[in-house]
């Protein structure tokens, strides 16, 4: 298991457009894992590639249903629309309220690079939207309907 730092807004590297990837290497492989084994330490959702500093358009995403990778996503279709509160690993303790659509459907490769489809609705349409747009340079505090504010955490007995 690797950790990688996970880079903070402020980082130019959150604000890049990230490359396609056009075929998969043991790097790519070793990026993945480390990627998802970073996500699950810092106990978020969804974690992009940017978000540890390579320009790549890779995501990885968890919402408690198992590790779904998407390489070069891209969004197919969108339908309604939900509001609620969004956070994000590079701007933490924070959150602010995002509408995005309530159903998604994303094309992307998978680590074997085979086309895969996924259709997601609620959180995990809110995952692909916000983790495909860091892959463009963009953190959800550009859409946050009254910007950011502090999020307290309970603090355990
Ligand atoms: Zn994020």
């Amino acid at each position: 298991m690797a950790l990688r730092e996970i880079r903070v807004m402020g980082d130019g590297v959150l604000e890049k457009k990230c490359k396609e990837v056009t075929k998969m290497t043991l790097r790519t492989k070793i990026l993945i894992e480390d990627m998802l084994d970073t996500m699950y330490e810092a106990q978020g959702v969804g974690l992009a590639a940017p978000q540890v500093g390579i320009l790549k358009r890779i995501v990885v995403i968890d919402i408690g249903e198992g590790p779904i990778v998407l390489i070069n996503p891209e969004i197919l279709e969108t339908a309604g629309e939900q509001t609620g509160d969004e956070g994000c690993l590079s701007v933490p303790g924070k959150a602010g309220t995002v509408t995005r659509p309530n159903y998604v459907k994303v094309k992307a490769l998978n680590e074997d690079m085979e086309e895969v489809i996924y259709e997601g609705e609620e959180l995990l349409a809110r995952a692909f939207c916000h983790e495909i747009d860091h892959l463009d340079g963009h953190l959800y505090v550009e859409l946050a309907e009254d910007g950011i504010h502090d999020v307290h955490y309970e603090e355990e007995e």
